[in-house]
């Protein structure tokens, strides 16, 4: 385990000054080895983890079709750069600076969809909006019920470090014309110590 102390980076929750750094070899499964790393503050609790694959770095897509109770334990890797969608839904999680790395299946995924959705009903301001979420949230527990249409799942890597590991999930490489214009989720800092703008 590396664990720095990055004395001059600003924490982009609470502003304050001096981050942890660390990184640490992990088993993933099916994977292989790769490298956890968080950087983490003290002051106010704010973490970012991340996986970083040692093997391949190509830009990947992943597809799986949903259609069945079963697909919702279909594992799925999800590294800081990876991007998930499932168009027929309108729905994408996209890198950035709170979207954390995670090792899950489709029915965890599609948990941290509603968790958003139960925030969205709350700050919806009109009637219009509250129905289109409600009517989101009966889809997603119809899908984990398999009673729903069935709908693709989409995961996207520039960095080719996320992955769907089920029966019958199609993968492809990405051509570097389309790469280019995925986010990334990178965190940099400049000289100073400051988080520069994500991409
Ligand atoms: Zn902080």
């Amino acid at each position: 385990m590396v664990r720095t102390l990055l004395d001059e980076a600003i924490c982009p929750a609470c502003s304050a000054r001096g981050m942890e750094y660390s990184a640490e070899p992990i088993e993933l499964p099916f994977m292989g080895t790769s490298l956890e790393t968080m950087i983490r503050c003290d002051k106010c609790g704010y973490r970012h983890t991340d996986f970083v694959l040692t093997s391949t770095h190509a830009p990947m897509r992943y597809l799986h079709r949903v259609a069945t109770a079963e697909d919702m334990s279909v594992r799925v890797v999800r590294s800081g750069s990876g991007t998930i969608r499932i168009p027929e839904l309108g729905i994408a999680i996209e890198p950035g600076i709170a979207s954390e790395a995670f090792v899950s299946n489709i029915e965890g995924i599609l948990v941290r969809v509603e968790r958003v959705l139960g925030q969205m009903l709350r700050d919806a301001e009109d009637e219009d909006g509250r129905l289109r979420v409600v009517e989101l949230q009966q889809t997603l527990q119809r899908m984990r019920d398999g009673q729903a249409e069935p709908v693709t799942l989409i995961l996207e890597d520039p960095f080719g470090n996320s992955r769907i590991l089920g029966e019958g999930t199609r993968e492809e490489a990405i051509p570097p014309h389309e790469a280019e214009h995925l986010r990334t989720g990178m965190q940099l800092f400049d000289p100073q110590g400051n988080l520069v703008k994500p991409n």
